[in-house]
């Protein structure tokens, strides 16, 4: 086992560990991987810092960086259905959203590419003085590592590793010990596309063996974390003895809200999208269903009719809506979730347990679940189950006005800012509620599309900073100020 990838050459973890993956939905060996520790992170960041250091990336021009990560691109489009297959495997998904994990990705390495070959990274500012001019440039960061979690292993791995080179940074990755495969075949892209050894490293294992020290390594300049709020509290605060760049995308409980005036059939619809794409396991999942008082028995009754017609099945049945949860350990926490809810006074309306079909129960799958009923202090409404649960909250109001300011606080009123959606066939309405949401996403008339070019990341505790768009290649940039005095002359003391 051979598939840590540090200073340019795949090599075994130092204490030869090696840990199998499993396919979530039936249980099947997919793969048998190095595991690797901590003096293997070492060693990785090691090798980046020798290569950021004598600058044989950073010192390439933008254009020849951009060069590479196009090439990058090709070859993901090369493998496409190699990489959707893979990461069908390793995270349960359906084929047909692997295959689009995979297109986002390639847009992203194509979005960083065009970026940073035109950008221009030179502002000059004024100094009023004929002698002096001012420019403000901006220059990778150094070295940094980047963790990512299980639910999008390509994608997640994409939003940072795209920017980081761009920039011109040296990186360690650490992806989710779940869903490696798929960081195997990026790393090995990265070197195919010419990338120099000891630039992109590649650690695999479990987070506070091979991870943790990514946010303690004086050498190590910034971490990019993507995961669950416990991890990103713990790495910023581990980031915080050698005062590293921080950015952390985590989790989200995010509104979805309907009022009356919506087209309803559609709006019904995409709030199935919203909650049970990848079964709930996407931090931008609209979990939290809120309907407008005069809409919501009908609403939620027809909700609970689809919901409960969710086929449930493996990556590669193509009738399958909805795949499993990564794992037993995670449906037991999902479910757990639920029994909350139930205990603080929600209404179990469909769902609330395993599938009885046979043929599924290797798998970790979950059936659909809507609770109503729920209120705002309840437990599955506050914190992210990360699983096919809507919970439903309904909200009025006098007027118009108390309408929608009634609705934006009950959204409002969690510690997550990452994303939501409203519903309505009114762009005024539209509108103010856009400017009322703390959310770092607003979706109108739609749910979880996005753009490599508009930032991504969330209010709150949703995270620091952004990735994607030009703030995400901002994120892995320093900023210098050079002042060159060209005629300069005594002042006669020390001024
Ligand atoms: P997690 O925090 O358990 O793990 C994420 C990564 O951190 C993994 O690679 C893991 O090995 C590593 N890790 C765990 N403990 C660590 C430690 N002590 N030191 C260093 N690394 C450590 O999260 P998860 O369960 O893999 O992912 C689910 C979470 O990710 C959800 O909360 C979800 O909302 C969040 N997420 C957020 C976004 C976003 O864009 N905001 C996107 C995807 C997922």
């Amino acid at each position: 086992m051979a598939e840590l990838f540090i200073d340019g050459r795949w090599c075994e973890p130092a204490a030869g560990a090696v840990r199998t993956i499993t396919c979530p939905a039936d249980g099947r060996v997919v793969a048998e991987v190095s595991e690797g520790r901590r003096e293997d992170t070492v060693a990785a960041i090691e090798a980046a810092r020798h290569a950021f250091d004598d600058g044989r990336w950073s010192s390439r021009s933008p254009h020849q960086r951009g060069e590479v990560l196009s090439m990058v691109a090709d070859l993901l489009a090369r493998d496409h259905d190699r990489f959707a297959r893979a990461e069908s495997l390793d995270t349960g998904k359906r084929l047909a959203e692997s295959q689009q994990d995979v297109a986002d990705v390639i847009a992203v390495f194509r979005y960083y590419a065009a970026l940073i070959s035109t950008a221009d990274p030179v502002r000059r500012v004024d100094p009023g003085m004929a002698t002096v001019t001012s420019r403000v440039i901006k220059e990778p960061v150094g070295v940094c590592g980047l963790i990512t979690p299980w639910n999008y292993p390509l994608l997640q791995a994409a939003w940072k590793i795209a920017p980081c080179l761009a920039a011109g940074n040296s990186l360690v990755f650490k992806p989710s010990e779940l869903t490696p495969s798929t960081a195997i075949m990026l790393t090995a892209a990265l070197a195919e596309a010419g990338l120099p050894g000891g630039v992109a490293n590649l650690v695999l294992g479990a987070g506070p063996e091979a991870g943790a020290v990514l946010a303690e390594h004086p050498a190590v300049d910034l971490i990019s974390f993507t995961g669950g709020l416990a991890t990103g509290r713990r790495l910023m605060a581990a980031a915080a003895a050698t005062v590293k760049r921080v950015t952390l995308e985590l989790g989200g409980k995010n509104p979805n809200i309907v009022f009356a005036d919506a087209d309803l059939d559609t709006a019904l619809e995409f709030a199935l999208t919203a909650a049970f794409l990848h079964s709930g396991q996407v931090c931008s999942a609209g979990t939290r269903l809120l309907l407008e008082d005069s809409i919501a028995p009908e609403f939620t009754d027809r909700l609970v009719v689809r919901a409960e017609q969710i086929r449930l099945g493996g990556p590669f049945d193509p009738r399958a809506e909805a795949g499993p949860l990564i794992s037993a350990e995670h449906r037991d926490k999902v479910a757990a979730y639920v029994a909350a809810g139930l205990a603080e006074g929600a209404e179990l309306r469909c769902g609330g347990a395993a599938p009885d079909d046979p043929s599924l129960s290797p798998g970790f799958f979950y059936r659909p679940t809507v609770l109503d009923r729920c209120r705002t202090g309840m437990t599955v409404v506050r914190e992210e189950s990360f699983g096919p649960v809507i919970t439903i909250e309904t909200f009025g109001g006098a007027s118009a006005t108390d309408l929608e300011r009634n609705v934006a606080r009950l959204a409002n009123d969690s510690i997550f800012g990452l994303a939501g959606a409203v519903w309505t066939g009114s762009e005024e309405r539209a509108q103010r509620m856009a400017g009322l949401l703390r959310l770092g996403t607003v979706w109108i008339n739609d749910y979880h599309p996005y753009l490599p070019g508009a930032e991504w990341g969330g209010y709150k505790q949703s995270g620091v900073g952004r990735e994607l768009g030009p703030t995400g290649l901002d994120e892995y940039r320093e900023i210098k100020h050079i002042w060159h005095n060209a005629a300069p002359a005594g002042v006669g003391g020390v001024g």
